[in-house]
């Protein structure tokens, strides 16, 4: 029952389709034709480009191997803290290839896109209503894209205030997106460390905190699992100097219906639809990041925005406060449909059983392995739960050979050395998705690893060894980087 489901057979070989290719192979053969043959790339086309040539049983099999030399949740679990890679249902899916939906052009203008401005109307005020804010707007492509709406909107604040500031306050928690998104909008970040319980200090903010200062950037829950209890307060002394609290609400499957960030003080949050609300990611596909603001920002809100007038819709620009438009169009539809459809599936309160289940099933990894691995915030986590190699120390093995060997036992490894608070970190965030029975598998997978960096830690450190590439030189790998096949 509790075997592995490591790799342990047949991994096909795959060569490149261009190394594949025989002379005159085809995937179709036509009857002969009965008209003159007329000389396509002569005549019509010019020089055909040089494909290879292969029948279908060829292509077929090419692609099904190299399917097979990848790992997707849906091939097991995917422990990616800071990530949430929890199960996408598929009837998302369903509802994205709708023809109504994946044939929608933008250009079709509003009275032929009534349907979709009504999903997205209808997405925003769900988004709202979770968050306890006002006003959503759907357009960032990304969370990242979200940080730079958001923090482009409290830069507008500012100014509409008379008084542009140049700094923003961030925690050593961060993820590096904050700071890059404060930079863009020209603010200097003032990075303050948090406390020895990994949370946030009041008196800490407060020694920063000036005129001088836009904001903060808060992640709650924060990178190391932890609530940031204090958020309020927090969020009183910003506010006292004129400041805005913005926050990073990539953590959100932990609270969705428990906290709402609108009224604990936070004025500006973005989501990770592609997160929290189930839209496959990781391999670089489209995101979602909607921006939630409450009264104060709502002016600042980019263009354009979607306005119900009695039961027809309409995309509005003439706000005359707003920080302008984010990009060309109105932001990744296929993955607003997918929350859409997700949101409706789960009810408000299959949403909140969701993020109860996700904190149960970390909490239930955090103990399971805190003998094994070693934890240094040893307190109750949200969603996700950070370790680090310090038992290891001792037999030269690192989070890196930990992580790698995790392949050989046929899971994802989680996050590894992020957040940057902890020394070597071990970030395991298993989802709500994962069942007991997934989750015990993993926990005797890192004891197990554990117990050989005692016994052979030579073996341990060439790990992995069963996968379709061996342990890889990640120095040479970005040195100097095989841009061809
Ligand atoms: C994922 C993440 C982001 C960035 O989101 P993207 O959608 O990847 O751009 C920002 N902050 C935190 C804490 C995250 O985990």
């Amino acid at each position: 029952m509790n075997k592995q489901p490591g790799t342990s057979g047949l991994i096909f070989n795959e060569p490149l389709l261009w190394d594949k290719s025989r002379e005159g192979r085809c995937a179709v053969s036509l009857p002969k034709p009965d008209v003159e043959r007329a000389d396509l790339e002569k005549d019509l086309i010019g020089d055909a480009p040089e494909l290879p040539q292969l029948s279908e049983l060829d292509v077929v099999r090419h692609y099904t191997r190299l399917s097979q030399w990848n790992f997707g949740v849906d091939s097991g679990m995917y422990p990616l803290g800071s990530c949430t890679m929890k199960y996408n249902p598929k009837t998302n899916e369903v509802q994205a290839a709708r023809q109504g939906f994946a044939g929608a052009h933008p250009f079709a203008g509003e009275e032929f896109s009534q349907g979709a401005l009504k999903l997205m109307y209808n997405l925003e005020q769900y988004l709202a209503k979770l968050t306890g804010f006002d006003a959503v707007t759907l357009q960032p492509a990304a969370g990242a894209h979200g940080e730079l709406a958001g923090m482009l909107m409290i830069h507008a604040y500012h100014a509409k205030m008379g008084k542009q500031r140049s700094k923003i306050i961030i925690p050593d928690t961060a993820h590096g997106t904050n700071p890059a998104s404060a930079s863009l909008c020209g603010y200097d970040s003032i990075n303050i460390k948090s406390g020895d319980n990994g949370i946030l200090e009041p008196l800490a903010v407060a020694a920063v905190m000036d005129e001088e200062t836009a904001g903060i950037m808060v992640t709650n829950p924060n990178t190391l699992g932890l609530f940031e209890s204090n958020i309020k307060e927090i969020a009183d002394i910003v506010h006292s100097k004129g400041g805005l609290v913005y926050g990073d609400g990539a953590n959100m499957n932990a609270i969705m219906g428990i906290v709402k960030p609108g009224e604990i003080g936070v004025d500006v949050l973005h989501f990770n639809l592609h997160k929290t609300f189930s839209t496959p990611h990781g391999g670089g596909g489209p995101g979602s990041g909607p921006v939630a603001v409450g009264k104060t920002l709502e002016p600042f809100l980019p263009v354009p925005r979607i306005v119900k007038e009695l039961d027809s819709y309409k995309l509005v620009t003439d706000f005359s406060d707003t920080m302008g438009r984010l990009h060309t169009f109105y932001g990744h539809f296929g993955v607003m449909i997918r929350a859409y459809a997700y949101i409706l599936s789960m009810g408000g309160k299959g949403l909140t059983d969701a993020s109860k289940l996700a904190v149960l099933n970390a909490n239930y990894v955090k103990e399971s392995l805190k003998g094994t691995l070693n934890l240094p915030y040893d307190y109750p986590c949200m969603h996700e739960c950070v370790f680090n190699d310090e038992f290891q120390k001792e037999y030269h093995i690192t989070t890196m050979d930990m992580a790698k060997r995790l392949l050989d036992y046929g899971f994802h490894p989680p996050t590894v050395y992020f957040p940057l608070v902890v020394d070597s970190a071990f970030m395991v965030e298993p989802t709500e998705t994962e069942s007991k029975e997934d989750i015990d598998q993993f926990i005797s997978a890192v004891k197990a690893i554990a117990k050989e960096a005692q016994e052979n830690p030579e073996k341990l450190k060439k790990a992995p060894h069963k996968t379709k590439v061996t342990r890889l030189d990640e120095v040479a790998a970005a040195r100097k980087p095989c841009l061809r096949g």
